[in-house]
């Protein structure tokens, strides 16, 4: 099997608080929409993650604001984007990225049957 599958979502299930996220190495990981949204990759984020004190603030910030479940849009065939109806929405989310995080903070989820 190619390193490379898990670097490629194949699917994504929105919960209330969080999503399962498949990738083609048949990994699962579900991962609460606050972990997505601390790793937002957008200009406006970008300078919140710089250190850990920075990122310390802005999950602070993220816990006291209404976590709803984003809309998400899948960009061509390496990418997704949340639109997060309580702040940024032009954040692409490479299914790299979104493995990177799973793998530092998902909780694995067992294979389907
Ligand atoms: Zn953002």
């Amino acid at each position: 099997m190619s390193e490379n599958n898990q670097n490629i979502l194949t699917d994504i299930e929105r919960g209330d608080e969080s999503c399962v996220l498949r990738f083609a190495d048949n990994k699962s990981f579900e991962l609460g929409y606050i972990k997505v949204r601390l790793a937002c990759p957008c200009a406006k984020c970008r300078p919140r993650q710089e250190n850990k004190q920075l990122i310390l603030d802005f999950k602070e910030s993220l816990m006291r604001m209404q976590m709803t479940k984003p809309v998400v849009g899948v960009i061509g065939r390496y990418a997704i984007r949340f639109e997060w109806p309580s702040g940024c929405s032009s954040g692409l989310y490479s299914f790299k990225l979104l493995r990177q995080i799973c793998d530092a903070g998902g909780q694995a989820v067992p294979e389907k049957q």
